[in-house]
């Protein structure tokens, strides 16, 4: 043990008897791993990690031997009442997910919110997170925002929540797997407009992090030419009140007739409006055909 980690531990005498220490860990960069997780790390009894393989090479660079328990989604109902059996046996015990914050889009919620329940103490030791990580750098509105992660698989919910995003006043945080970034992208332009501001934040911490923006268009721009790769996390900007429509139905219809008079096709009228207004394309496209164009 260095000197740095016995300070630590003399400062708050870590870790404790029956206590759960939901550990951050790093999004890229080992570096992120804090004295303290580390300190931490090596003096539980058991770490509870989604995948003990990944969590193990992490482990092993810093020298940390302490016995480790799967932990995931489908053995969480299993697990759960053995980690509480070992809290209430006097263990301490340390939760990690791969990469970041447990339960932020990551196992640990249903845990904490057990552990709680049986009256044992739950101690967070901070470190990285990518949604957090992606917003500060990010230049859009820090003051206030909103998470919401993954979005939904099932069509219906996701349309549901791609609606209140557009709506959202508030920086809005999302994940993203690399494979499905395009048709995200494609879908929040579709629903708040391409000139919306917005950044994919790619590969933080790594040596090739970057950020795509400065809006939904130019990001679908750049990864239409360059295959989204590595992790990426979306920080969106709210709508405002100038996004808000000015236009009564009417004159939106007599904006898209000129353009339709000036050579553009039905859909794209409806796009362009829809870049200018903020509203949805569909319903300006709907709304053309309700007059019959
Ligand atoms: N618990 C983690 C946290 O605190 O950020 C999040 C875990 S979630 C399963 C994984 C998602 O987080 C990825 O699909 C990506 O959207 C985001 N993410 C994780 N690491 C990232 C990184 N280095 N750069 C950008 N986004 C990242």
């Amino acid at each position: 043990m260095d000197s740095i980690e016995k300070d630590i531990l003399s400062e708050r005498l870590e870790p404790s008897p029956g206590v759960l220490y939901v550990v951050g860990t790093p999004i890229g960069n080992l570096g992120d791993l804090s004295p303290r997780a580390i300190s931490l790390l090596k003096q539980v009894s058991y770490i509870a990690c989604e995948d003990t393989r990944h969590s193990g090479q992490m482990l092993k660079k810093i020298g940390a031997k302490t016995p480790v328990l799967s932990f995931y989604e489908h053995n969480t109902n299993n697990r759960l009442p053995q980690l509480i059996e070992l809290l209430k046996n006097g263990q301490s015990l340390a939760l990690i997910s791969d990469a970041g914050l447990p339960g932020i889009s990551d196992p640990g919620e249903r845990l904490v919110s057990a552990v709680r329940k049986q009256g044992h103490q739950v101690i967070c030791i901070p470190g990285p997170c990518a949604a957090t990580t992606a917003l500060v750098s990010s230049g859009l509105p820090t003051r206030r925002f909103c998470f919401e992660g993954f979005l939904p698989s099932k069509n219906k919910e996701r349309k549901k929540i791609l609606k209140e995003i557009s709506l959202e006043t508030r920086t809005t945080i999302l994940y993203e797997a690399p494979h499905r970034l395009i048709q995200l992208l494609q879908e929040l332009g579709e629903f708040c407009g391409e000139e919306r501001p917005l950044q994919v934040a790619r590969e933080l911490t790594k040596i090739h992090e970057q950020y795509v923006g400065p809006t939904i268009g130019a990001a679908i721009q750049h990864f239409s030419k360059n295959k989204p790769i590595g992790e990426c996390t979306l920080v969106l900007g709210g709508a405002t009140e100038e996004l808000e429509p000015q236009l009564s139905q009417v004159e939106l219809i007599e904006e898209m007739k000129a353009l339709i008079k000036n050579g553009f096709p039905a859909s794209q009228a409806a796009r362009v409006l829809a870049q200018k207004t903020g509203l949805r394309k569909r319903d300006l496209y709907n709304l053309l055909h309700e007059v019959n164009i």
